[in-house]
């Protein structure tokens, strides 16, 4: 089976036995979304209005950015596979609550495992304290982290970036999120000499 078909079965599986609340309120799940064989998986927070509307994650203006970001670095979405921690929207945009990211956490690490990307990109806080509960993002951000993940069975690299509808409208962290973002290459290289 392809990794495609494995996250095809999976998500099929999880849209009809996550116990997530936010079920309830949302349009529908929003599945993870682009290249299954992809070396780079970014993990954002959880689907905004867009998003839900159309099931797709990413497509707003938010996505818009990271889309330009990720030609500056000559690639396409195409290329990559993009995801967020929490399947559903939330009310009104609110940030995700613990209980309900727990409730997804199941389907984002299978879809992690299947995958089994070189470089995990963080889109904010709320990804990387998935994996770094004790980091704030202000003192990671565009640094390579490696850690062992007993849940992905291997030592892992990831590099937090700030959340792109964050940096959107805030000149300084914008141009941060951009110079962060330029690492990805030089990472993939790093990671790929040393695996
Ligand atoms: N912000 C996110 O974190 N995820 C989306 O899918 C859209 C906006």
């Amino acid at each position: 089976m392809s990794k495609r078909e494995k996250l095809d079965e999976l998500n099929k599986y999880w849209k009809e036995n996550c116990i997530c609340d936010l079920k309830k309120t949302a349009t529908q799940a929003v599945f993870g979304n682009g290249n299954a064989d992809s070396d780079i998986v970014f993990i954002g927070e959880a689907p905004g209005k867009n998003e839900d509307l159309k099931g797709i994650p990413f497509i707003g203006a938010a996505g818009k950015f990271l889309e330009e970001m990720l030609n500056g670095i000559g690639k396409k979405r195409e290329d990559i596979y993009i995801t967020n921690i929490v399947k559903y929207r939330p009310p009104d945009n609110r940030d995700p609550e613990l209980k309900e990211k727990e409730d997804c956490n199941e389907w984002l690490i299978n879809e992690l495992k299947i995958i089994s990307p070189k470089l995990i990109v963080f889109l904010g806080r709320h990804s990387m304290l998935r994996f770094f509960p004790n980091e704030k993002i202000s003192n990671t951000h565009g640094k390579l982290l490696l850690k062992i993940i007993h849940e992905l069975n291997k030592k892992q690299a990831f590099l937090p970036l700030y959340h792109p509808a964050a940096a959107l409208y805030n000149g300084g962290m914008r141009e941060t999120l951009i110079k962060d973002f330029n690492k990805i290459p030089k990472a993939l290289e790093k990671i790929s000499i040393s695996s």
